[in-house]
């Protein structure tokens, strides 16, 4: 189905109930009204000259006009290009170019970022850029006074693209991955059917929209079930979003693992009334079993799934079932989604290996994308003759379909030999009492080949944990191969917008000599 088709039904079958809520500027929308907005955005970007195929950009925090863009654009066949918004004019330059942006909308500024300045510059520089739009300026008002009524509906296939959606950018450069209605259309949906939602459902989103956490497993997830978008703060703020849960009586919660934590550790946590939680979704890097339990236990949601997935499988392929126990919802990713297939293979021969055994994960389906957006070479690494796509990362299949992801390959540390793998070492440090993050990368060893660094965020600053304590906690507990010979003190960890810690940069930072 398309996107467009999907909302209509929704709009059809809950008029009245809230489809949308803008928490800063107490602005909120009934399925109805948010229907009539995305119709006449659409009509205006027709009457705009935007036509099938053409990509609009979206370079902007979370905000009400992101999510009518992104219906909008879907209803009249364009490809919508999320930028993200931690940009700069070096990297928008780039973007814009690359996927050839005809028109762009954009955030006037927020906190450090002026938007329209940014793209004041590029803008002679692309020439394929008619127009830019500001959300909250004058320009935006006359875009949607350009809507007519009743505009024509073009004929649109569910196989159109849709969106081009950059990865994050943790291991390097991101590549736009083009997905078309089928793609996230369906896994939204299915996101959102394992976690039960209804029409009942409150969605509290802070994960950035122009990543797929936010715009598939949020938006689409929540449109197709009826259930309504609440949007806490324009970036990610941990007490705003628990504010956001309080007064909207959100009945979902979604966050990357640091996300969690940053809430957990406000010093007035246990102030903010989070009963009305029940499930949400904890995604995009590994999730510390600590971390779960209180989620569970002190965030009420007792129904939280784990996703895995990437931007190139429209994201998510593997999910954890609200039924799980926690050793389950914990130690593992959860197993495949409906109509969806993944194996491990041996990444040196592409043979499945059995179960329990560590290998590359692969996905085929419906979620698969279309290609990364005119990289046809970098499309062709990517997804196989036999249409799997290689993920990068190691996992393991147990018996009973659950699958555990051991870490991606090029964060594997190899050290004298010996393969070491930081998640492990991560989930073990966290059990410290002196340590509130931390992360566990490989630095350049002459002997070893390569070393374990521990960067570690102190509970207490003033009382930070020491590399002999570190050491003795290790001690006898894992093989001492294992255990981080070098340790790094930081405040913050280098973090991608959808809230990834970039330990590319860590151990660049920290490769000495
Ligand atoms: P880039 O491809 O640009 O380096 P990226 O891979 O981080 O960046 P995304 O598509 O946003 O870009 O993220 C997908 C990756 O996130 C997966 O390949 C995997 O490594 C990681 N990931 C996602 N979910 C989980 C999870 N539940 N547990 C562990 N890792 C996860
Ligand atoms: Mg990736």
């Amino acid at each position: 189905d398309t996107i467009g088709a999907s909302l209509d039904r929704t709009v059809a079958a809950w008029p009245d109930r809230e489809a949308l809520v803008d928490v800063p500027s107490g602005r909120r929308w009934t399925y109805a009204e948010f229907g009539e907005q995305v119709e006449k955005l659409a009509s205006a970007l027709l009457n705009s000259g935007v036509t099938e195929g053409d990509r609009v950009g979206i370079w902007a925090v979370n905000c009400p006009e992101w999510v009518f863009t992104q219906y909008a654009t879907a209803r009249i066949g364009a490809i919508m290009v999320n930028i993200n918004p931690a940009y700069r004019t070096h990297e928008v330059e780039y973007v814009l170019k690359q996927s050839g942006v005809r028109l762009l909308i954009a955030s006037l500024a927020h906190r450090t970022s002026d938007y329209r300045a940014m793209a004041e510059e590029v803008r002679g520089r692309c020439p394929g850029l008619r127009e830019v739009v500001y959300i909250g300026d004058p320009s935006w008002d006359a875009l949607v006074a350009r809507a007519t009524p009743n505009p024509a509906r073009p004929e649109l296939s569910c196989d159109d693209p849709v969106n081009i959606q950059y990865t994050s950018g943790t291991t390097g450069f991101p590549k736009g991955a083009t997905l078309s209605h089928h793609n996230i259309l369906n896994n939204g949906y299915f996101v959102g059917e394992l976690i039960a939602y209804s029409e009942q459902d409150r969605v509290c989103v802070p994960v950035p929209f122009y990543h797929c956490f936010g715009m598939v497993m949020g938006n689409l997830a929540a449109t197709s079930h009826g259930a309504c978008i609440v949007i806490p703060a324009p970036s990610f703020d941990p007490a705003a979003t628990l504010r956001a849960v309080q007064q909207e009586r959100c009945t979902s919660l979604y966050g990357v693992p640091t996300m969690f934590i940053a809430e957990l550790n406000l010093p007035d946590f246990a102030s903010y009334d989070l009963t009305s939680l029940r499930t949400g979704i904890m995604a995009g890097s590994p999730c510390p079993v600590e971390v779960m339990k209180r989620v569970v236990a002190e965030m009420h949601m007792e129904q939280v799934s784990i996703c895995y997935g990437m931007t190139e499988t429209s994201p998510v392929s593997l999910q954890t079932r609200m039924e799980d126990d926690l050793e389950h919802r914990t130690g593992t990713v959860g197993r495949v989604l409906p109509h969806i297939e993944v194996k491990v293979v041996d990444p040196a021969t592409g043979v499945t290996v059995p179960r329990g055994a560590s290998g590359e994960l692969c996905t085929r389906g419906y979620s698969v994308m279309l290609g990364y957006w005119d990289e046809p070479e970098k499309t062709a690494e990517a997804i196989d003759r036999g249409r799997w796509m290689h993920t990068g990362d190691l996992a393991v299949m147990r018996d009973d379909g659950y699958v555990e992801i051991v870490g991606r390959i090029k964060d594997m540390i190899i050290r004298g030999g010996e393969n070491v793998y930081p998640r492990e070492i991560e989930e073990f440090l966290h059990g410290h009492p002196k340590v509130a993050d931390v992360q566990v990368v490989g630095v350049p060893h002459e002997r070893y080949g390569e070393e374990v660094l521990a960067c570690v965020i102190p509970r207490d600053p003033a009382d930070p944990l020491t590399l002999d304590e570190l050491r003795s906690f290790c001690d006898g507990r894992l093989a001492h191969y294992k255990v981080p010979s070098r340790l790094e003190l930081l405040e913050t960890f280098p973090m991608t917008v959808s809230g990834k810690v970039r330990k590319i940069e860590l151990r660049e930072r920290f490769t000495t000599g």
